[in-house]
């Protein structure tokens, strides 16, 4: 009876895991295929300051050249980096490239601005994070003042004692820290406390209707007078629209990060767009 059982849970099963199984496989060896051969890159989406309309910074985003597929974008492949663990690597190849680019735009003669590196809670292994960070700064000559790293709340609540570590270590050493997607995840007023971040991002979702919906603009509001309560810069994430500007403008926004200013950008238009007057 209990073979029958077993087999028929068999026969019910297998054809399903099998195909799960080898989804995964197939993605993480693509995915670690792309990392030996260098089919990562890394988009830069300029942050503008509402008040002098100047650039503030400018934020990285992965994207993976695939042979078979052309440009793909982090939501279809991050999630899988970050059950296989292949974000760690992946994640430390970011975090090179991006102080290397942005030390190649300041010999470019580019005002010096600070890179930001979005960080997955796979990430937060004190030794190895802080590693991955000296060892990248070290190789690009940058200055820990010009790398900023961006954490979800999730992020943090995952690992807290950890995540404490290593903003503490990192931010003694000049490293620059934001909290991204603010307002999503637990919105905790105690770490905001305990991680005393120079910036936070309003998530795009709360943007999006913010000149329309009476509920988004009232937690922008919120998320805006708790960041400066607390001596923190805030930037709004995913505006698009005059009217968007208009209103973060009216409640005293620090900056803006979307489409209405720009797209993320390879880096040869990014340092066009930057220097304006020398195209
Ligand atoms: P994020 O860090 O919140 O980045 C902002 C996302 O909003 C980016 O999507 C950006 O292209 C998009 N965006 C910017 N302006 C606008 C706008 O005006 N309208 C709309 N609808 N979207 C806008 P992207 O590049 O697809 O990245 C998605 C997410 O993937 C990022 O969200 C971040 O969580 C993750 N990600 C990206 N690069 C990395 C990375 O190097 N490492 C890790 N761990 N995660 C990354
Ligand atoms: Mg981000
Ligand atoms: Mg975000
Ligand atoms: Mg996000």
């Amino acid at each position: 009876r209990a073979k029958a059982e077993g087999r028929n849970q068999c026969k019910f099963y297998a054809p399903v895991m099998n195909e799960s199984v080898q989804h995964r496989y197939s993605i993480e060896s693509r995915l670690r295929n792309a990392l030996e051969h260098g089919e990562f890159l890394l988009h830069y989406q300029p942050q503008m300051d509402l008040r002098s309309g100047a650039v503030i910074g400018i934020e990285a985003l992965l994207r993976w050249n695939s042979s078979e597929e052309g440009l793909v974008a982090p939501d279809r492949f991050i999630s899988i980096a970050e059950e296989t663990g292949l974000i760690i690597p992946i994640g430390a190849w970011v975090i090179a490239q991006a102080c290397k680019d942005n030390k190649s735009l300041q010999q470019a003669g580019v005002p010096k601005l600070p890179v930001s590196v979005n960080l997955s809670a796979r990430q937060l292994t004190p030794s190895s994070l802080i590693a991955a960070v000296e060892a990248a700064l070290h190789a690009a000559r940058l200055l820990p003042t010009f790398l900023k790293l961006e954490l979800t709340e999730t992020a943090i609540m995952s690992r807290p004692e950890e995540a404490h570590g290593i903003f503490l270590r990192l931010n003694e050493f000049g490293v620059k820290f934001a909290a991204d997607d603010f307002g999503t995840g637990y919105s905790s007023l105690s770490y905001l406390q305990r991680f005393p971040m120079g910036q936070v991002k309003i998530d795009k979702s709360f943007i999006q209707d913010v000149a329309h919906n009476s509920n988004d603009a009232a937690i922008a509001q919120a998320i805006i007078s708790l960041g400066h309560s607390l001596g923190m810069t805030v930037i709004a994430e995913g505006v698009s629209s005059p009217e968007q500007v208009e209103f973060l403008r009216a409640r005293s926004c620090d900056a803006i990060q979307g489409y209405y200013y720009s797209k993320p950008l390879p880096l040869a238009e990014l340092q066009a767009f930057l220097m304006p007057d020398c195209q």
